[in-house]
């Protein structure tokens, strides 16, 4: 039920005389639900004449401000800024299978690989497998033996599929807090040393040296990070083979979607990343996990282009906070009994804190990232030549926005080479009032699901 103070507050708001344009403002932010207001104006000057030929300032606006959407990628702080932007990585990754955004639909006859790269074990986790059909229990050993704690290390529960013990450890005194938590730390550090190997033995399988591979081939990439259940990161990636200049040019001959398959598999298997000794913790060698998945990107096989697009779109929406972790910044001195986690995030925050305090593994930053497991790279990324950006996606929404914005004259139709363009803008602050906030999510409903038409063209 909403609080009498909103709903005084959304009663105001529809008796505003400015209410239209406050409305038409919150449409534009596509129901962000936490924008940002900015204040400020822009001045389109006549460079010859000093003439001033169009004025926008925010003081005539709704409450003296602009309110601009979050643009976050985290469907639990924003789900409308999140739906964006997996519909545009959804367009970006797609166009890096089949063509479009600038990239040639000759793009699909090059070999391509959905990679899924996993985390060692740190301990046995409780676990849902299903075969045939049918559920099988989590970890069952006749003559399992009993650790250090106490512990007999079996299962034979048949766990549903949102139990939440899943991932869980079956004696979290025996899990490898620590590694885990380092294991994320060092992830990012482990897929660039995974991407230059697999360089290096795509060259050795085609007798070249990197700088001749360099002349007939590309491998491009895009990845999104998944947190399992345990807290520990993954990856998923797509990597292809293109000509020398990426996706606009064909790969030799040699370059076999085979051979890619198994050079990802020798390079998994071939990097290692260390981390240093320090106060009661051993120096450490950490490496990919032996669940190593490759399969080939077909347009009619098994694993098609528009799957594997979905896949990756769905995730890179996603962090930790899936795991029951907190979506904020943990601060040392908060007391972690008095949110509301599982025991086993709790002992996974507890543990980046402990090692982030020590000097030794500082530059791991654990605790400004404790909230995120240890895990502090990006969540989706891809290569330069992969396909179009997320940037330019955006800019051409921009674009679509601005011809908005002019057709209902706001903008003036000014040529921005001619026009000498001054603004000035602050930030003012962020976020719905309570009554605003009902008043979002009558006006734009649950979070759109097609993305603006995006100019340029393609599919
Ligand atoms: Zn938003
Ligand atoms: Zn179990
Ligand atoms: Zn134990």
């Amino acid at each position: 039920m909403p609080s009498t103070h909103a709903v005084a507050g959304l009663i105001t708001r529809l008796h505003d005389p400015q209410y239209a344009r406050w409305a038409s403002q919150i449409r534009r932010t596509g129901g962000c639900r936490q924008p940002i207001h900015l204040r400020g104006h822009v001045h389109h000057i006549d460079p010859a004449t000093g003439q001033r030929l169009h004025s926008y300032t925010t003081a005539t606006e709704p409450d003296g401000i602009l309110r601009v959407p979050c643009k976050t990628r985290r469907a639990t702080r924003c789900p409308a800024c999140a739906e964006t932007y997996r519909a545009d990585t959804y367009q970006l990754i797609r166009a890096g299978l089949v063509g479009g955004k600038g990239v040639p639909d000759s793009v699909t006859a090059h070999p391509c690989l959905f990679a899924t790269l996993t985390a060692p074990s740190f301990g046995t986790v409780h676990t849902r497998r299903e075969k045939n059909g049918t559920v099988l229990p989590c970890h069952a050993r006749r003559d399992a033996a009993t650790c250090p704690h106490g512990t007999v290390m079996s299962c034979t529960a048949r766990h549903g599929a949102d139990d939440p013990c899943l991932g869980e450890p079956l004696c979290p005194d025996c899990y490898d807090y620590a590694g885990s938590v380092l294991f994320n730390a060092m992830s990012p550090e482990l897929w660039r040393r995974f991407t230059l190997a697999l360089r290096r033995h795509v060259a050795k399988i085609g007798g070249l040296t990197l700088r001749e591979l360099r002349d007939q081939v590309t491998i491009s990439f895009a990845k999104v990070a998944e947190y399992q259940r345990r807290g520990v990161v993954h990856f998923h990636a797509v990597i292809r083979l293109d000509g020398p200049d990426g996706p606009t040019t064909t790969p030799p001959a040699w370059a076999t979607a085979d051979l890619l398959a198994d050079a990802v598999r020798h390079a998994a298997s071939a990097v290692a990343v260390a981390t240093p000794a320090a106060a009661g913790e051993p120096a450490r060698v950490l490496r990919w996990g032996t669940q190593l998945d490759t399969r080939e990107i077909t347009i009619n096989g098994d694993l098609t282009e528009q799957a594997v697009a979905a896949y990756i779109a769905k995730y890179a929406t996603k962090a930790a906070e899936c795991v029951g972790t907190l979506d904020r910044r943990i601060n040392p001195l908060d007391d972690l009994t008095a949110f509301d986690l599982r025991d086993h995030p709790r002992r996974l925050i507890t543990e980046c804190l402990r090692l982030g305090a020590l000097d030794e593994l500082a530059d791991l930053r654990l605790i400004q990232w404790a909230h995120m497991l240890g895990f502090r790279g990006h969540f989706s990324t891809k290569s330069r030549r992969y396909s179009t950006t997320l940037g330019k996606l955006r800019a051409a929404r921009a674009t679509f926005i601005r011809g908005e914005a002019i057709t209902t004259g706001r903008l003036p139709i000014l040529d921005e080479d001619t026009a000498l363009v001054i603004s000035h803008w602050e930030y003012a602050g962020k976020g719905l009032s309570t009554g605003d906030a009902l008043l979002v999510a009558a006006l734009t409903g649950a979070p759109r699901t097609d993305p603006l038409p995006l100019s340029g063209g393609g599919s």
